[in-house]
């Protein structure tokens, strides 16, 4: 037996009124002459809602809930009344239309309570989000380790629902950058909206935010962005600057429809990475001299390779850096923009103006050095080498896992090998690892199978580079200076081929990657591996980080190749018989 109590009863009441409400307006729509709208449920225009005031709304009882090429839909309890007919009067002298609609009082008050949220949300400028440097600076000091933003963010939740919303924007602004995070994503999941930060190259979960916050943070982000408010279904780009105090911190934010939701990420542009020099890139010896000396010469490629997140674009801003004097100009061409240089033209990918148009108008601004973002096609590609061919030092990133990948990557494309030769000064390979923090990591001895593994990494390492006696390796343990991840920065592990006589013949005759890299094994140049491996021995980063981004032996390998060795190879076995 259901028990009902006198509020429950009187809900009740007021619920079967505004039923009865909604049925009479829908029935009466059709011999009024106006299309019937619920608008419960739906969701607000937030542009559209501020083309009438509130208090102007709430007393004609009159809202607009979209807008759409300067059509205005608006939707009134009484259409016919002369203040509804005034309004449209008035907006139509802002050269807008109007499609007038019919709803209940319920609607209208849907309606009206999106005035608050928006109101509020419409107040911050534009294109600027202000944090105060009090605000942030005390963040920062309280935020320690990634789990502090979970506390935190508990602490927000408690706080009046206008407040919390920028409360929740700023901490999760203050807790990146306390972080050191390149990326803040928000992404909805059947469980709820997650939000993760990549910090060093590497996504780790926050927290999770709750479905109220996260839709009136998405229409302040967007708004912030410079995006469409009310567009849920299409991609869409921006990006803001806010004020830290210490820094003017650029934000490039991005949209894309999903299932549940829409996810943005928030990619945090540094502008200490523009000042990245070769000298932090940590590059061993032997690749800093063959850059170097490639760097110097007056035209011919140098072409990066590497994945995505693999640190192309920051190592050729570094050698940008080193080739940029007085006497040269450089021009660029980027997809986009990300950070800015001085003294260099930069120019972004938009529309029109694509890596090989650009390139091909870039060449008309007689420059010395030319960087292209990516050779993705083979326009791009023979623009490229024409461009190094005819005295212009080009830089630019190819998509491949390795550099001896690089050569067979641009024959695909549809290039002669024949032109390599002329146009090639070296095929780059790289990736970034994690740096382990200074303050905390922590020493051990490596076991027999450790051991084992990077004995078979350096076993054709070109200066005999050995795994020592006894060796102290190092793992990330995790303090609050590091965030409590156990890692502190980055540093690139590089590969190069240089492009001579015996790599330009060995492309030609069979441009496999482990014919290529016989041929350039007089260059003396170390692997990525080898090089990762050498900064394992050095304890700047752990054996676990390096598996992250290389492939390792096995731990039998060492003894595989050797027996490999004792046994007669099978050509001289059947030259024998013959
Ligand atoms: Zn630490």
């Amino acid at each position: 037996m259901v028990q009902f109590n006198d509020a429950f009863a009187g809900n009740r009441a007021l619920d079967m009124r505004a039923q009865e409400e909604e049925r009479y307006v829908q029935a009466m729509a059709p011999r009024l002459g106006f299309p019937y709208i619920y608008l419960r449920g739906y969701t607000i225009n937030p542009e559209a809602l501020l083309l009438i005031p509130e208090q102007t709304a709430r007393t004609i009882g009159a809202v607009s809930f979209d807008v759409k090429q300067k059509v205005v839909s608006i939707a009134a309890k009484n259409p016919s009344d002369p203040a509804v007919i005034e309004l449209i009067a008035n907006l139509t002298k802002r050269k807008y239309a109007a499609q007038l609609y019919i709803c209940s009082t319920q609607s209208l008050e849907h309606v009206f309570a999106r005035y608050k949220d928006v109101v509020a949300t419409t107040t911050e400028r534009k294109g600027v989000f202000e944090i105060s440097p009090e605000d942030i600076l005390k963040m920062k000091e309280t935020i320690k380790i990634k789990e502090d933003i979970p506390t935190l963010m508990a602490t927000i939740s408690t706080a009046n629902n206008i407040r919390r919303i920028s409360a929740t924007l700023e901490l999760i602004f203050a807790g990146a950058l306390a972080l050191r995070a390149s990326d803040i994503h928000i992404e909805p999941e059947e469980s709820g909206i997650r939000l993760r930060y990549r910090f060093d190259g590497v996504l780790h979960d926050i927290v999770d935010l709750d479905s109220y916050i996260y839709e009136r943070m998405m229409s302040r982000l967007k708004l912030l962005s410079g995006m469409t408010l009310n567009a849920k279904k299409i991609a869409q780009d921006g990006r803001f600057t806010f004020d830290t105090g210490e820094k003017e911190v650029e934000i490039r934010s991005s949209i894309i429809p999903g299932a549940i939701g829409e996810s943005i990420v928030m990619r945090i542009l540094d502008p200490t990475v523009a000042s990245f020099s070769m000298e932090n890139l940590r590059l061993n010896e032997y690749i800093k001299a063959a850059i170097r000396q490639q760097i110097k010469k007056p035209n011919g490629l140098i072409i990066t390779t590497g994945p995505t997140g693999s640190g192309k674009t920051t190592a050729l801003y570094a050698f940008l850096r080193e080739a940029h004097n007085e006497g040269v100009k450089i021009i660029t061409i980027e997809n986009p923009v990300e950070y800015k240089l001085d003294g260099i033209v930069q120019t972004q990918v938009d529309g029109e103006y694509t890596f090989a148009s650009g390139l091909r108008a870039v060449l008309r601004q007689d420059p010395d050095i030319i960087m292209v973002g990516e050779v993705r096609d083979l326009e791009v590609a023979e623009t490229a080498i024409h461009a190094a061919q005819t005295g212009h030092l080009v830089f630019t990133t190819l998509h491949t896992n390795s550099a001896a990948a690089g050569f067979p990557r641009l024959m695909d494309m549809g290039i002669d090998p024949r032109s390599f030769g002329t146009s090639i000064n070296v095929m780059l390979g790289q990736r970034l690892v994690r740096i382990l923090c200074t303050e905390c990591k922590e020493a051990y001895t490596p076991s027999p199978d450790e051991v084992n593994i990077m004995k078979a990494a350096l076993v054709n390492h070109p200066y005999q580079l050995a795994v020592p006696e006894n060796p102290t390796l190092y793992k990330a343990k995790g303090c609050p200076l590091c965030g409590g991840t156990g890692y502190k920065g980055r540093a690139g592990i590089f590969e190069g081929i240089i492009m001579d006589e015996a790599v330009e013949e060995a492309v030609i005759r069979d441009p496999r990657e482990h014919v290529i890299l016989e041929a350039a094994k007089p260059q003396k140049i170390p692997s990525m591996l080898e090089d990762g491996i050498e900064k394992v021995i050095l304890g700047i980063t752990s054996l676990q980080e390096l598996e992250r981004v290389v492939e390792l032996p096995t731990a039998d390998a060492l003894e595989k190749a050797s027996k490999k060795k004792a046994e007669p190879p099978e050509d001289d076995f059947y030259s024998h018989i013959i």
